[in-house]
C-alpha cells in the first residue's frame, strides 16, 4: 500500500487509545506527538503538521462527546476528519461535462506524463469512454513511439507526427480525427525546469487546444516543492489538478500530497507503479480510511466497477439500488459476476462494515462458473417482468421457466432464495452504513475484528 509506513504509525498511535484506561490531556498530548512524528517522517511540511495537530488537539479536548460513542471513537473520528480535510476534502474528481473532453498533461522531464497518459486512457476506456491520445512532444526522441506502444497495449488510437516541430501544428493536423472521441489526452514535452522555452511552448499549445482540464504530473519525490511547482505551472497554463506519480517508490509521499491539496489544484489521481493499472483516483476519504485501517465501501465499489467494466452511470445506479435494497434478478446476476471477478465473496464480506459475521450460508457465497451458467440459462427463460420482480414467480411460472431452461425447479428455487437473501443483505448494508454503522465498524476496528481486507485493498 502507498505510504504504508505512515499508515502503520498512525494505526499504532490509535491503538494506544484502546490500551489506555482513561483518556485525559496527557494521553491526547502523547497521541498528538505521535501523529506529528509520523507526518514529519512522511515529509509533510512542518508548519502544516503543527497546524493539523493543533486542530486535532483542540477538537479532542474541547468538543462535546456525541451521544452513543466513546471518547476513543470520537478521537479516531477527529483524526480521520482532520486528515481528510488536509488532503483536499471531498470533490476532487474530474467532471466530464462535454464531448469531446480535452485533457492536457504537463510537467517536467521524467515525472511520468507519458506513462500517465496511458494510465488515464486505460482508466476512462474501462469506464466506457472512447479515448484518443496525441503526442505533442517534439523534444524527446522517441516520445511518439513510447506513446504508440502504450496505446497499443490498451487498444486506444494514438496520433502524432515526429516530422513536425511545432506542437500546435501537430494538434491541428489531427484535430478532426481526435474530436470524434469522447476524451482526448494530450501528452506534452517537458524540460528540466520550467524555463522560458517551456512556458512559450505550453502557452502556444494551451491556446490551440483550449483544454477542459490541465493536469500537472509530478513525481512524489519532489516532496514539498510540489506546492511551488504547482503554482508556477498554474501561472502558465491554469492547472486544474495534479497527478502525483511514483508514490510506490517513496515513504515520503506525504509531502507532495499535502502540499498540493492546499493549492487550488488538488490531487486527482495517483500513480503507484509503472504498469497501466497502477493508478487510482485520489479520494481523500478512502485514502485516509485505508491509512487508518477502516473498512472502505467506496474502494470496494470501485473494484466492482472495474471488474465488470461498467460505465460510471451504471455503477452509480447499481450503488443506489444496492443501498436502497431495491434490485432485480439481473442486478443480482451482475453483482455476483463482478464479485466472482473480484475474488472470494468471503473476503469481500469482511470489507463491508457489519457483514463479516452475519452467518451467511456458504452456498450463498459460492460464485462458481457453473452456478453463474445455470443462472444465465434460467434468466434467459424468464420474462422481463419476472426478472424485474421475482416475487410474481408462482408455481406454474416456476415450472415453465425450469422446463424452458432445461434445469430443475430446485435450481430456480435456489436462485430465488439467494435473491431474497441478497435483497435482505442489501437492506442491512444500508442500515450499517448509517452513522451507527460507522460506530460499529470503529468498535470492530479497535478490537481488531475487521480483518482480511488488506489483500483486496491495495
Ligand atoms: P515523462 O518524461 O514525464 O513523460 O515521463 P515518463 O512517462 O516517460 O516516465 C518516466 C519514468 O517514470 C518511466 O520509467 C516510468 O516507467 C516511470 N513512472 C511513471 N509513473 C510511475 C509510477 O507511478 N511509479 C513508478 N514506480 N514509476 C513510474
Ligand atoms: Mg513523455
Amino acid at each position: 500500500m502507498v505510504l504504508d509506513k505512515l499508515g502503520d504509525s498512525l494505526k499504532n498511535t490509535l491503538k494506544k487509545l484502546t490500551g489506555s484506561y482513561a483518556i485525559d490531556e496527557k494521553v491526547i498530548n502523547e497521541i498528538v506527538k505521535d501523529i506529528q512524528r509520523a507526518l514529519l517522517q512522511s515529509d509533510v511540511n512542518v508548519k502544516l503538521v503543527l497546524e493539523l495537530t493543533k486542530k486535532i488537539k483542540e477538537r479532542a479536548l474541547n468538543e462535546k462527546l456525541p451521544q452513543g460513542i466513546t471518547k476513543k471513537e470520537q478521537i479516531v473520528n477527529i483524526v480521520y476528519d482532520t486528515l481528510v480535510e488536509f488532503l483536499g476534502g471531498k470533490g476532487n474528481r474530474i467532471d466530464i461535462t462535454k464531448k469531446p473532453f480535452k485533457v492536457m498533461l504537463v510537467g517536467l522531464f521524467g515525472n511520468g506524463k507519458t506513462t500517465t497518459v496511458g494510465k488515464l486512457a486505460n482508466y476512462y476506456k474501462k469506464r466506457g469512454n472512447s479515448v484518443a491520445l496525441i503526442s505533442t512532444d517534439t523534444w524527446r526522441p522517441a516520445a511518439f513511439t513510447q506513446l504508440q506502444q502504450l496505446g497499443k497495449q490498451i487498444d486506444v488510437p494514438v496520433f502524432g507526427d515526429p516530422s513536425l516541430k511545432d506542437p500546435a501544428e501537430i494538434y491541428n493536423k489531427f484535430k478532426a480525427e481526435l474530436e470524434k472521441h469522447d476524451l482526448i489526452f494530450i501528452d506534452t514535452a517537458g524540460r528540466d525546469a520550467l524555463n522560458d522555452e517551456l512556458i512559450d511552448e505550453l502557452n502556444s499549445i494551451n491556446t490551440t487546444v483550449a483544454p477542459d482540464e490541465t493536469l500537472l504530473v509530478m513525481g512524489a519525490d519532489v516532496g514539498q516543492a510540489a506546492k511551488t511547482q504547482a503554482e508556477k505551472f498554474n501561472d502558465t497554463c491554469n492547472v486544474t489538478g495534479v497527478i502525483i506519480t511514483k508514490l510506490d517508490g517513496t515513504a515520503k509521499g506525504g509531502g507532495a500530497l499535502t502540499a498540493c491539496s492546499i493549492t487550488k489544484a488538488p490531487v486527482k489521481f495517483i500513480g503507484i507503479g509503472e504498469k497501466t493499472d497502477d493508478f487510482e483516483e485520489f479520494k481523500a476519504e478512502g485514502f485516509v480510511g485505508r491509512l487508518l485501517g477502516m473498512g472502505d465501501l467506496e474502494a470496494l465499489l470501485e473494484k466492482a466497477k472495474l471488474a465488470i467494466d461498467m460505465s460510471e452511470e451504471d455503477a452509480n445506479a447499481m450503488k443506489d439500488k444496492m443501498l436502497k435494497g431495491e434490485f432485480s434478478l439481473l442486478d443480482l446476476y451482475s453483482q455476483m459476476e463482478s464479485i466472482g471477478k473480484m475474488g472470494s465473496m468471503k473476503k469481500i464480506m469482511s470489507m463491508i462494515p457489519g457483514m463479516g459475521n452475519m452467518g451467511i450460508s456458504d452456498s450463498m457465497l459460492d460464485v462458481s462458473q457453473d452456478k453463474m451458467k445455470s443462472w444465465k440459462h434460467l434468466m434467459n427463460s424468464m420474462t422481463k417482468a419476472e426478472l424485474e420482480n421475482p416475487d410474481i414467480l408462482t408455481g406454474s411460472r416456476v415450472k415453465r421457466i425450469a422446463a424452458g431452461s432445461g434445469l430443475d425447479e430446485t435450481d430456480l428455487r435456489a436462485l430465488i432464495k439467494q435473491y431474497k437473501q441478497s435483497k435482505k443483505m442489501m437492506k442491512m448494508m444500508k442500515g450499517n452504513m448509517s452513522e451507527k454503522g460507522m460506530q460499529k465498524m470503529m468498535q470492530k476496528m479497535q478490537s481488531g475484528k475487521l480483518g482480511g481486507k488488506k489483500k483486496i485493498l491495495r
